[in-house]
């Protein structure tokens, strides 16, 4: 018997459709994980993997951690379900409160679900439904970002920036696009490169074309993730602010990757200082334990809502998923923001982002690396493209590194990484080791 395949018949592997995965090559060669401690992956063949990026961005606290399992465990034994539309139960709104505190000031309303996309989703309809309630229903088109990413569902693919996510699903929502703040001038920077706010003005022909009276808002990621780690030019974030406010346009952060500690602080907002409408989050919310999303607003577009509602028996928003702060997810939420606060985790990701800065910028005269980008505790590489086939080299590196014990993410042209907040200076500089040798076995 194979033991990488941790004793799956081919039936069973056949029958589960992978997300994001390349399933034929998956399928002849599984890379199965069978447990989870601290910053390390067991993989089905016995092996402890370090564990490169949190999850996906999620484990920030680091894997199997007793109080969010504990936490979880009481609530299923007192409380399994609660209806979520129309009843309540405690922990929801303890936790609202709790995230709350976290959120730059004035954003104090938690409309829960159950992922990032779906908070993306709420956020983008908010938006609309804010301006037809203040009477401003032309106000519809939205506006993303190239390279953005912003999940998976509809709304969230059309403001998306990443050309592969849309490719095969046919006419969008109506949006349109700023352009990415990936220059190649600003190649190997570390940290927030110093040019490139002037691409904020891009907002201002947006506008010209379409005319503010028809754009509801405009969704970024503070610092974009998924396209591989593009830090905000200084400047460019207050610029969007700026020109947003000029033009009542709703500003949205979309935080599932940033927010509670990946930046070494609570939010993307507060790192970079600047203060949008809406904010999307999820992930690290319940460090991954149970799925959990949110879209957090300012208490002025919530008041609008309610202002406008009608008799206060009628919905103000009809929206909501059946799942939308379940109690279990909740008790896991507070456990973790519990968690992250006693620990001080924000301050040791902080810490460790000097030392991930310093570490991965050593691999800049590798061959293959065209780019290296850090912000926070998060690096990517861009590595040049095989020819005919541009993906190839970031997927044989992270095989690579899947034997050499380390768990890295590959996608489009990149190699990311973010490891737990509880990392070792050790487990960086092997991490950081391993990907050097892999590189240079690849090339
Ligand atoms: N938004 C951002 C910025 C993300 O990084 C992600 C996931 O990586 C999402 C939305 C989608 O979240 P989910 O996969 O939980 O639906």
């Amino acid at each position: 018997m194979n033991d990488k395949l941790a004793g799956l018949s081919q039936t069973q592997l056949d029958a589960h459709w992978m997300p994001y995965t390349g399933n034929r090559q998956f399928k002849r060669d599984p890379r199965m994980i069978t447990a989870a401690d601290g910053c390390y992956f067991t993989s089905a063949d016995g092996r402890q993997i370090f564990d490169g990026l949190s999850g996906l961005w999620t484990c920030g606290a680091g894997h199997n951690r007793k109080e969010i399992a504990k936490a979880i465990n009481q609530q299923l034994e007192t409380l399994d379900f609660a209806p979520s539309f129309q009843f309540g139960h405690p922990g929801s709104f303890k936790l609202a409160e709790r995230i709350t505190r976290l959120m730059p000031e004035g954003l104090n309303r938690v409309f829960f679900t159950n992922s990032g996309s779906e908070a993306v989703e709420t956020s983008l309809k908010i938006a609309r439904a804010y301006w037809r309630k203040r009477g401003l229903a032309s106000k519809t088109k939205l506006i993303g970002r190239s390279k953005g990413y912003h999940g998976v569902n509809f709304g969230g693919v059309s403001v998306g920036g990443i050309g592969a996510n849309r490719a095969i699903y046919g006419p969008a929502l109506s949006t349109a696009h700023l352009p990415h703040t990936l220059l190649p001038e600003n190649r190997f920077s570390r940290g927030q490169p110093e040019y490139g706010a002037h691409l904020a003005e891009s907002l201002l022909e947006i506008i010209e074309l379409h005319d503010a009276s028809n754009i509801a808002a405009v969704i970024v990621e503070p610092m974009a993730g998924s396209a591989g780690i593009l830090p905000p030019p200084e400047g460019y974030l207050q610029r969007l602010r700026d020109i947003c406010e000029q033009h009542q346009i709703l500003l949205i952060f979309d935080e599932v990757i940033t927010a509670f500690g990946r930046l070494g602080t609570a939010t993307g907002a507060e790192l970079f200082g600047v203060v949008p409408d809406i904010i999307n989050i999820a992930k690290q919310l319940t460090n991954g334990v149970i799925p959990m999303g949110a879209t957090v607003v300012q208490q002025t577009i919530y008041e609008t809502f309610m202002q406008q509602g009608g008799a206060d028996y009628q919905l103000e928003l009809p929206h909501g998923y059946t799942y939308s702060a379940h109690p279990v997810a909740c008790a896991a939420a507070l456990a973790t923001l519990e968690l992250l606060e006693r620990d001080n985790l924000f301050k040791h990701s902080a810490e460790l982002a000097y030392l991930l800065e310093e570490y991965i910028h050593q691999l800049s005269n590798l061959p293959l690396v065209y780019d290296i980008r850090n912000c926070g505790l998060a690096a990517a590489l861009t590595i040049e493209r095989a020819p005919g086939e541009p993906l190839l080299h970031p997927f044989r590196i992270a095989l690579k590194m899947w034997e050499k014990g380390f768990y890295v993410r590959y996608s489009g042209d990149t190699i990311q990484l973010g490891m737990p907040f509880i990392t070792r200076r050790e487990e960086i500089d092997g991490l950081v080791n391993a990907l050097a040798e892999s590189v240079l076995e690849v090339a």
